[in-house]
């Protein structure tokens, strides 16, 4: 047994803190169905011996108290080695606040910190300890906010393809009559060869999805709409994905919180390729289930967001496609956390210089942005 296995079997989790941060926007913003001025991160340190493993999530500040009212009761004092069994405290923990919603969004960031702290205490990389399937994860652009003007989406979606990255996403839906403009305006500003990607956040009708991809998306040879109808509209992601034009993946997924409901949507023919987010579906043990369940179906997962949590998890998951580059996220993340995701060659790739998950709370400078 290695000199770092010796020490860190046998050592329980000492504490768990949670604190939440809200950096503003320069200029708010907007999407087909939303619109926000901030970005709230949740983020949660788990303690045992020496180390401190690191998580997060996006979301709403009331995870902070659901960690501190019931998480950290049950999960403080167990073997920080077995996450899993954490991880089903923690779910078991929530069953009458609802373990779906915030709480599943608190346990990600609790389930998150713990794999990292484990990861720590072995000395290892977090991807290394996961068991990885490749070394680099493929990403997209992702913002192109129905707020913007033109040139301020022209310049975003620029950006990213000079930075070397081959796929882009962009936000549609608010306003339909503006849409085939704005998606010629994206489409001229990234050149032909470049994947453009659709978010619609559930804006639409079938019957406007359905004209807004024929008529829109397929002439620009977009590859991707997510989520035209709502997600709850399992039976409209359907219809939508059977009568897409030849070449547009219908995708959809980022709301899924327990396995069962990733379940529903392929079970019911929903997607092309499924979305999930390990800040959102319960962490890095919820995160691998839902892999999981994509390989069983023969369907792509597609992660979501919060790139710099998902690095280390992306490279463990079976049929990874890829992950999204959000831009919010990626200023925040920025801002709050030292070892950010940065992309080469259009992937990110894990830190195997340092053992865990490769980035931590810049407590200091994350200071002015902390919600007390
Ligand atoms: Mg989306």
């Amino acid at each position: 047994m290695s000199p770092a296995v010796a020490a860190a079997t046998d050592v329980a989790v000492s504490r768990l803190d949670a604190r939440a941060y809200e950096v503003p926007l320069d200029t708010p913003e907007s999407d087909g169905t939303a619109e926000w001025a901030s970005t709230v991160m949740i983020v949660v340190e788990a303690r045992a011996g020496d180390e401190t493993g690191v998580g997060y999530t996006y979301g709403s500040r009331a995870c902070r108290p659901l960690v501190e009212e019931l998480l950290a009761p049950a999960v403080v004092g167990r073997d920080a080695l077995a996450v899993a069994a954490a991880w089903e405290a923690m779910v078991e923990a929530c069953r009458n606040a609802g373990a779906v919603g915030v709480a599943s969004m608190a346990i990600a960031a609790v389930d998150l910190a713990l794999w990292d702290l484990k990861a720590r205490l072995l000395g290892l990389p977090l991807a290394t300890l996961l068991d990885p399937a490749r070394g680099a994860v493929p990403v997209y652009g992702s913002g192109g906010f129905t707020s913007m003007t033109d040139a301020e989406l022209e310049r975003q979606l620029g950006a990213w393809v000079e930075m070397g990255i081959p796929r882009v996403k962009m936000k549609v839906g608010r306003e339909p009559a503006d849409d085939p403009r704005r998606v010629a305006v994206a489409r001229s500003a990234i050149g032909p060869d470049i994947e453009l990607m659709a978010d619609a956040n559930g804006a639409l009708s079938r019957k406007a999805a359905l004209a807004f991809a024929e008529d829109v998306l397929a002439p620009a040879g977009a590859v991707w709409f997510e989520e035209p109808v709502s997600s709850d509209d399992l039976e409209g992601l359907r219809l939508i994905r059977d009568r897409l034009p030849a070449g547009i993946d219908l995708a959809a997924g980022e709301y899924g919180f327990a396995a069962v409901d990733f379940e529903r949507l392929l079970d019911a023919g929903a997607v092309d390729c499924l979305q999930a987010d390990v800040t959102r579906c319960r962490g890095i043990t919820g995160f691998l289930r839902v892999a999981a369940v994509c390989d069983a179906h023969g369907i792509e997962l597609s992660a979501h967001c919060a790139p710099t949590a998902h690095v280390h998890p992306c490279c463990a998951a079976p049929r990874l496609r890829h992950l999204e580059y959000f831009h919010d996220h990626v200023r925040a993340e920025a801002l709050l956390l030292d070892g950010p995701a940065e992309p080469h060659g259009g992937c990110l790739r894990p830190d195997l210089s340092r053992p865990g998950a490769g980035y931590d709370l810049r407590r200091a400078d994350a200071e002015q942005y902390e919600i007390r």
